[in-house]
């Protein structure tokens, strides 16, 4: 009698758990119907959610064309996205369509002899230093990171750490344009001159970018030279040991953010080419960041509250009971030391040392800075510090 009894609450408890099973995830299913009428999107600062009306994306151009004509038809403001790296949302139209260009991202040609290469814009860096490592070629200019897409990139006409093709719009040699109107355009600096410069920077005003051809360099084997010094020598040592010495090609500078030494000291890294180049062959395999994943479901909590502690990554605080360990760009303070990340310093009883936090593996396509040759530049140690 015992048993049955038991067995009938177990079968009781089985059917309260089915049936609660059945209705989370008929109300997911329900939740998901909603989010895809209602989607908000917002850019990795996730600074400014925007509810949009809709979401599109093709991977023909033909299809593209039908969008824009479509939300023109309709009186529909267009925003366009490429990775969405953009920090700050301002890029989104409320109630808007959003273009998202991810999908556009073929490779069109690669000219070898002029050193020329043709991109859809949805083609991140990382598509194209993968299609262009085995020509021995390099990208001229890029961000410090791989992971942006061509139109992003040149909507905002990026920097990199080559001091002499300064920024992306001098690599450039043409693109197609599709403007609101649905018309395309060919661009460059002798066909429609003025958009050249309107659209490279113009932050996705003009039209949407639809392939671009762009300049390559050759693969170059660099050594990396990091130098602490006061920020009153800085001017005189770019002068002299950056412009006039030919074998630097790209250069990096960080101001102290710590307390004590608040924007008077600083740190240089200069990329200077190897003298042996015969050993570019040895480095010139690319390797892919790895454990991407774990970081980004911490940072991913950012914000996140526990329990009255508030913990915030990226640019802000971990608060424990008084002890305060902040992230990029400040400080981890234990009762008085001071670890400073990302360009800060560390000081341990009253002495200071600067750390250069790019560390660099040779070949290491994810720890490669931009620049000329960016990204396929392969680096070997620091060889010095003052
Ligand atoms: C970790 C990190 C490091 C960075 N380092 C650097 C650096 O070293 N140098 C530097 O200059 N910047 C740097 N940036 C800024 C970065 O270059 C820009 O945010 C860049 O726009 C990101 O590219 P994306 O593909 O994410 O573009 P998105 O953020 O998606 O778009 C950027 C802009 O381009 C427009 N757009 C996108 N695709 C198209 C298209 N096909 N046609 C027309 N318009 C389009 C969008 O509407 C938007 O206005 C960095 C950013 C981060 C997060």
């Amino acid at each position: 009698m015992v048993v049955e009894k038991e067995e009938r609450q177990i079968y009781k408890y089985r059917y309260f758990a089915a049936f609660l099973y059945a209705l989370i995830f008929i109300s997911s299913f329900q939740l998901f119907q909603i989010l895809l009428a209602n989607p908000t999107m917002e850019d990795h600062g996730r600074l400014l959610p925007v509810k949009m009306k809709a979401i599109k994306t093709s991977d023909h151009e033909d299809e593209l064309q039908k969008i824009i004509l479509d939300a023109n038809k309709n009186d529909d403001p267009i925003s366009i996205s490429g990775m969405q790296h953009s920090q700050g949302g301002q890029t989104l139209y409320p109630n808007g369509i959003l273009l998202d260009m991810k999908n556009y991202d073929k490779i069109l040609e690669l000219d070898r002899e002029k050193k020329l290469i043709t991109v859809q814009s949805g083609a991140t860096w990382a598509d194209i230093q993968s299609y262009i490592n085995p020509h021995g070629l390099a990208l001229k200019v890029s961000q410090s990171q791989n992971i942006f897409t061509v139109g992003g990139s040149l909507s905002v006409n990026v920097h990199g750490r080559d001091i002499r093709n300064t920024s992306l719009i001098e690599t450039v040699e043409s693109f197609r344009l599709l403007n609101a109107e649905g018309n395309i355009m060919h661009v460059s600096r002798q066909e429609n001159p003025e958009l050249f410069k309107l659209v490279i920077g113009g932050y996705g005003l003009f039209g949407v970018i639809l392939d671009i051809t762009l300049q390559l360099t050759d693969d170059e084997l660099y050594q990396i030279r990091t130098t602490s010094l006061a920020y009153d020598e800085y001017s005189s040592y770019f002068t002299t040991n950056v412009l006039q010495d030919d074998a630097v090609k790209m250069h990096l500078a960080r101001i102290s953010v710590a307390p004590e030494s608040f924007l008077t000291e600083m740190y240089t890294t200069d990329y200077y080419m190897t003298e042996d180049q015969t050993q570019l062959k040895l480095h010139s395999i690319l390797k892919r960041e790895s454990l991407i994943a774990i970081p980004k479901f911490f940072l991913g909590l950012s914000p996140f509250r526990l329990c009255g502690v508030q913990i915030e990554l990226c640019g802000a605080q971990i608060d424990f009971g008084g002890t305060q360990i902040e992230l990029c760009g400040a400080q981890i303070d234990f009762g008085g030391t001071q670890i400073g990340l990302c360009g800060a310093h560390i000081g341990l009883c009253g002495t200071q040392t600067f750390v250069a936090i790019n560390v660099y593996n040779p070949g290491t396509l994810s720890s490669i800075p931009s620049g000329k040759p960016v990204g396929n530049a392969h680096l070997t140690p620091a060889s010095s510090s003052r």
